[in-house]
């Protein structure tokens, strides 16, 4: 096993994306689950912080150490299996979302939630709940997890797959647990946690629901419960063909509206009507304010100073199980066509994409903002403030009304974009000096108190971290928080893994 202790080296490992920066004393690099679960045995023994560390792409604090040690998943690189009759990947968790991307479409699948950084790792993605674009039809990672192999605190391993039934039983004190089987043979008892979450995209917390299944409590789970060494994903075959736009709209409200009405034609993935639609009906919606665009024009100079925001949206075509394909193709067009022209002015300057290469270009466009954004982050050496709130239907403008408000009644420049399909924004402000930077600790506190009184979910996809702690409480009640304590205590004990996600003890 490779341990740095060199401060610099170690350096490397005590920040993530965020810009947010701990501190340890030395980072572990096992190079297998035995050197892991030893070196996890050994450190609670002597009940030291560990916290794990993924591809560090995170953008809450999460893998960031607060004293004690790092544990690096970096040698758990290998892809174990694509089995194409089971629709499965099977991936050790340092694997990159670029290269399970990758090995999927050369055989003609894809992983439906395709989570947008490809340099992060699956297991990081695993534990914050990632999301990508795509989540808009598909859901996050949570709905495409099917197995998981963890080491726990104390050295012992967990398989946890949702095709095997869970054991519920009463523990001493009368009260409903889930009973789970390590595999050395040792019974572990987890309560069964009893609140209710947002039923749309979110990602604060850990996960419940009626007859929750214990695997949906370490997916979201930031890495609080045990280290993820093993995933096997559900993944599906690509769809025939896919229709790409960029329409740029001259009035907010009007692109909002658009979305809107986009959402309440939504017809699922899972639908039988779904592959013979001849409607729009698109896989993504991602938006960008005008301050994006802004951005985004210092590369792409044909972007109009008189647009006011820009819509992509991405729609699937099932050739095979259609009427005529060219004639499919035509309608799904004209229906797109119909729609942009009620909603915007510009719908002549339209961008279409229908090769893979035109795809990926438009990809590029929507990942150079985020790429940007945290370039300028790093630059004005700022954490990241930016708002990842998601509200039910029906708040969209609202959300997008209170980011724009709270940074203007502050004076700070901003950046609004995201997954507007599902009424999730990310609303970026800058700071370079000391007053600016209480402005925005000032403009995230007020933005959220607005996505709560909507009841929305202070985050939808990049997890709670250390940066977002109070407002998880905020959101459940100190009530919830303690069940969410007793969950961990029943894995972890001692208290020594990822120590100050999600809450503090
Ligand atoms: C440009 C950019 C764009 C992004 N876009 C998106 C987006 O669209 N959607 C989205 O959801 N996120 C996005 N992110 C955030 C980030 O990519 C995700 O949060 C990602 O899931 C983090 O993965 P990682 O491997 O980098 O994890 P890290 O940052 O290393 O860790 C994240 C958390 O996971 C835990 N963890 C990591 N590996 C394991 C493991 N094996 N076992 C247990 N716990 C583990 C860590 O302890 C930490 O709590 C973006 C980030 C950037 C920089």
């Amino acid at each position: 096993m490779i341990v740095k202790s060199e401060k610099d080296l170690v350096n490397t490992y005590t920040l993530d994306s965020s810009n947010f920066r701990g501190e340890a004393e030395k980072v572990y690099i096992p190079e297998n689950e035995v050197e892991l679960a030893e070196l996890l045995k050994e450190l609670n023994s002597q009940n030291k912080l560990v916290t794990i560390s993924g591809a560090g792409t995170g953008l809450a604090g999460g893998r960031v150490p607060k004293g004690g040690v790092v544990v690096s998943s970096e040698k758990f690189n290998k892809i174990i299996e694509f089995n194409e009759n089971k629709k499965t990947i099977t991936v050790q968790s340092a694997v990159t979302t670029n290269e399970i991307s990758e090995i999927l479409e050369e055989n003609g699948y894809f992983l439906p939630t395709n989570p947008t950084e490809t340099t992060a790792s699956i297991g990081g993605n695993v534990s914050t709940n990632a999301s990508g674009s795509r989540t808009y039809l598909y859901g996050s990672m949570r709905n495409f997890v099917e197995e998981l192999r963890i080491i726990l605190t104390n050295g012992e391993i967990l398989i946890l797959n949702r095709n095997i039934k869970v054991d519920k039983v009463q523990n001493e004190n009368l009260k409903e647990v889930i009973s789970l089987t390590t595999l050395s043979g040792k019974e572990i008892q987890l309560p069964i946690l009893n609140y209710e979450i947002p039923k749309f995209k979110h990602s604060a917390g850990y996960y419940t629901s009626q007859n929750i299944h214990p695997i949906d409590y370490f997916i979201g789970a930031e890495g609080t419960l045990g280290f993820i060494s093993e995933i096997t994903l559900n993944v599906m075959k690509k769809p025939d063909n896919i229709l790409g736009l960029i329409v740029f709209f001259d009035d907010i409200n009007k692109c909002i509206s658009f979305v809107e009405e986009l959402q309440n034609n939504k017809i699922n993935y899972n639908d039988n009507s779904y592959k013979n639609l001849t409607t729009a009906n698109p896989r993504l919606i991602e938006f960008f304010d005008k301050y994006s665009l802004k951005m985004l024009r210092e590369k792409y100079t044909q972007i109009g100073t008189q647009y006011e925001s820009a819509i992509w949206v991405e729609q699937e075509l099932f050739f095979e199980h259609g009427i005529n394909n060219e004639e499919k193709s035509d309608l799904i067009l004209s229906s797109w066509y119909d729609l942009i022209v009620k909603y915007t002015n510009l719908s002549d300057e339209t961008w279409v994409a229908q090769t893979p290469d035109e795809h990926r270009k438009f990809t590029e466009f929507r990942h150079t903002l985020p790429e940007k954004v945290y370039e300028l982050i790093a630059q004005n050496n700022q954490y990241k403030v930016g708002v990842d709130g998601a509200v039910p239907n029906g708040n969209l403008s609202n959300l997008y009304n209170a980011i724009v408000e709270k940074s203007e009644k502050y004076n700070l420049n901003r950046v609004i974009y995201g997954h507007i399909g599902n009424n999730h924004l990310h609303g970026n402000v800058f700071y370079e000096n000391e007053r600016d930077k209480e402005n925005a600790q000032k403009f995230y506190d007020e933005a959220l108190e607005q996505v709560l009184k909507m009841k929305g979910t202070v985050s939808a996809e990049h997890g709670i971290g250390k940066l977002k702690v109070k407002y998880l409480e905020k959101m459940f009640g100190s009530e919830i928080i303690n069940q969410m304590r007793s969950l961990k205590t029943s894995l972890d004990p001692n208290h020594i893994l990822n120590i100050g996600n999600l809450f503090n003890f």
